[in-house]
């Protein structure tokens, strides 16, 4: 039996997946905030490239990954899809446990499958600098990677508890060439006002975002890159899920339930979008789709369906999503990521019209699981990764009580080299589990902007 299926440097799939052309019915356009009306690429081109406005708002189900891109990819790509036969015998379980492991990029995640992309196009037409934030550092250390390749330079706005607590991603994007600048800081705006505010603002994602933002809306030569979310990141993603089709087909199996964990949506989207456009489209209609998120932060299933702005100083256009409110920052305690207030509005509607469910763990639980993985398959897992395998081990042993021998995969979005700390305190019996935060959801979201019933 194979415990990896490869596939050759010649079968990465040349063509990106774009869900939105299976949809049966449209996404709800962005908006732009002063007019609410439909947000066009005029909105958008001051901080993105045309060619990553058109992909944001095709229609088309497939569109070509450029040779540049491949080229770039074949450093690590395709990745190996793993059968966790190990794990699967640690619970004795029925189950076959298949897991797509992006760990093996240089920055250890699915992240520069878009970085590399955005790198790419914003050096066609002639950006110098791109401008990003980033939390933990993941997003910022990819983009670093892929921007050295290009020859452009890259801005980080990291969110300063990160900064301060995980130095290690900033010092790999210094290594990268990038520059790495602690968030809220005083160098734009939106920084200053909440450092008025606040002096001693940890930041969050939502406040990293305006910064970055901001740098990008005032320098001409710059323009913004966001990691997650925007339809186009979803796309360039679902290399992974079109290389794990067939790495599937190779061994003549197809998925029963997939799973993926959710910040922004990203690695989840590219993970089984492939695969969730033959559900919706008839093909596979039994698939059992399953987001899993934090308990602190529970986007799709404590969220409002609504619109609401991407970012927390209501600079981004306005998106169709499940959302926390535009200013909840998660409590700091939480340990295991995906703190974002709102989702990918590509896998809210999926949500919404039932085609993907959602969960949410505690974060012990979630660190229990990557725990157990660390000991049976070896690889030491992003404490964010964890929350969906938390979500295939309950279902492997739901599936020893019944017999049943189905088969689970689930998207390894990276390694947790970097989290270290977070393991520590897990073991040391230090990390809460905190509970849904409803009084400081409450508050966020009587904040939402009107936009008269759209
Ligand atoms: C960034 C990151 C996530 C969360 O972001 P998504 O856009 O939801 O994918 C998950 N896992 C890893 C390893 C990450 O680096």
């Amino acid at each position: 039996m194979d415990e990896k299926i490869f596939l050759g440097e010649d079968e990465i799939p040349d063509k990106w997946y774009n869900i939105q052309a299976d949809l049966k019915t449209p996404l709800d356009p962005p908006l732009n905030p002063a007019t609410l009306e439909p947000a066009g690429p005029d909105d958008l081109k001051a901080i993105f490239p045309m060619e990553l406005i058109k992909q944001e708002m095709s229609q088309e189900r497939y569109i070509k990954v450029p040779d540049e891109v491949l080229d770039v990819y074949r450093l690590w790509r395709p990745t190996p899809l793993y059968r966790a036969l190990k794990l699967e015998k640690a619970l004795k379980t029925p189950a076959k446990i298949y897991y797509k492991w992006e760990g093996v990029s240089p920055p250890g995640s699915h992240k520069p499958n878009t970085a590399v992309a955005q790198a790419y196009y914003n050096k066609q037409a002639g950006i110098d600098r791109l401008a990003t934030e980033t939390g933990a550092g993941q997003w910022g250390s990819a983009l670093a990677f892929s921007t050295s390749f290009f020859d452009l330079e890259c801005t980080v706005y990291m969110v300063k508890i990160s900064y301060e607590q995980k130095p290690y991603r900033k010092i790999l994007m210094k290594e990268w060439g990038a520059d790495c600048i602690a968030s809220p800081s005083n160098i734009t705006q939106a920084g200053r006002s909440i450092l008025e505010k606040d002096p001693e603002s940890t930041g969050s994602l939502g406040i990293a975002i305006s910064e970055a933002v901001e740098d990008a809306a005032t320098h001409d030569n710059t323009n913004y890159s966001l990691g997650s979310v925007l339809n186009y990141v979803v796309l360039h993603q679902t290399i992974m899920g079109l290389e794990a089709k067939k790495q599937f087909e190779l061994i003549d199996e197809y998925p029963d339930a997939l799973y993926g964990c959710v910040g922004g949506g990203s690695n989840f989207a590219g993970g089984v979008f492939p695969f969730v456009g033959d559900k919706i489209t008839g093909k596979k209609p039994d698939l059992d789709v399953v987001a899993c998120e934090p308990m602190a932060c529970p986007t799709l299933t404590k969220g409002l369906y609504t619109y609401d702005f991407g970012d927390t100083a209501r600079m981004t256009p306005l998106l169709k999503m499940y959302t926390l409110g535009h200013d909840f920052v998660p409590p700091p305690i939480h340990a295991g990521g995906l703190r974002y207030h709102g989702d990918s509005p590509l896998v809210c509607k999926l949500v919404k019209d039932g085609d993907i469910r959602a969960q949410a763990y505690y974060q012990n639980e979630v660190f229990e699981a990557a725990s157990m993985f660390s000991k049976t398959e070896g690889f030491l897992l992003a404490p964010e990764t964890a929350h969906c395998l938390k979500a295939v081990i309950d279902e492997a042993l739901r599936c020893k009580e019944s017999g049943e021998e189905k088969v689970l995969y689930f998207l390894n979005s990276g390694h947790g080299h970097f989290d270290l700390a977070s393991y520590d305190a897990y073991h040391q019996g230090k990390l809460v589990d905190y509970e849904y935060p409803a009084e400081l959801v409450k508050q966020s979201l009587a904040n939402l902007p009107d936009t008269g019933g759209k």
